[in-house]
């Protein structure tokens, strides 16, 4: 396997690799070891299946891919450079900048209008309150829900929920998309849509998308996949 952090070879894509992962919840009698070595590149513009069953690691794993959690060992390098060497605020400011998320859940904010809900991001990224409107609605026109901007985030069907929840992970204009089971909420044909929607994403504006399912049609949409079992990698197929 070709060292991660070595020097810069042009024709290398490698946007995110992990080394080694290994990543225990607990202690003692009570440790559970979720991953258990994992060393995984994901390349610059290709969409990415983790499959497997419920519990293997999937989500673990991307929790940690995303940089939303340390790995217990191993090492997590974006860019070229180990993430341990970054400091807390470039830490924060790489996981904002590169990453957008999906979750089976959605994760709206109930309270708050569907525009406040996809300015979230770059409110805390710190853009001026008009140009996150301005980016705001223009990611929700991208996803066919700009005229829900003033409703609130639970006045809405599950489909147009997970639109405005990928215009808010697309606001920040991320390179990585991390979708955790995306379409686990919805019924087949919003889920369907809803696949669509992230891989014309990939497609057309080059975003890495990276799917977490269990759902085996979805993941073989995927330019490429990779089966967890028990916190290891069993199996990798490229399309
Ligand atoms: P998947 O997404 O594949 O269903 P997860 O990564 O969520 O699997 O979980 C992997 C294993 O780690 C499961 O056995 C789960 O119970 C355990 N686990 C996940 N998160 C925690 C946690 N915060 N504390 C303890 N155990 C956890
Ligand atoms: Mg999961």
């Amino acid at each position: 396997m070709p060292d991660a952090t070595g020097p810069a070879n042009p024709t290398d894509t490698t946007l995110l690799a992990v080394r080694d992962l290994e990543k225990s919840y607990g202690s003692g009698s009570s440790r559970f070891d979720a991953l258990r070595g994992i060393s995984l590149d994901i390349r610059a513009g290709e969409s990415l299946a983790i499959v497997g069953k419920s519990g293997s690691g999937k989500s673990t794993l991307m929790h940690v891919l995303a940089l939303l959690d340390e790995p217990t060992a191993g090492t997590v390098v974006l860019d070229r450079r180990n993430v341990k060497d970054l400091k807390r605020s470039e830490l924060n400011t790489a996981r904002n900048k590169t990453f957008g998320f999906v979750f089976q859940q959605f994760f709206l904010t109930a309270s708050q209008t569907v525009l406040e809900n996809v300015s979230l991001p770059l409110a805390i990224a710190g853009v001026p309150v008009r140009a996150r409107r301005e980016q705001a609605r223009e990611a929700l026109e991208q996803l066919g829900v700009v005229d829900k901007a003033a409703n609130k985030a639970t006045d809405l069907s599950g489909g147009q929920k997970q639109r405005v929840a990928i215009a808010r992970a697309i606001v920040g204009r991320p390179r990585i998309i991390f979708a955790d089971e995306p379409t686990g909420n919805l019924d087949s044909a919003t889920g369907q849509v809803v696949e669509d929607i992230l891989f014309t994403l990939n497609r057309e504006q080059g975003i890495t998308l990276v799917v977490v399912t269990h759902d085996d049609d979805l993941a073989a949409r995927c330019d490429r996949r990779v089966r967890i079992h028990d916190g290891r990698i069993v199996e990798e197929v490229a399309r």
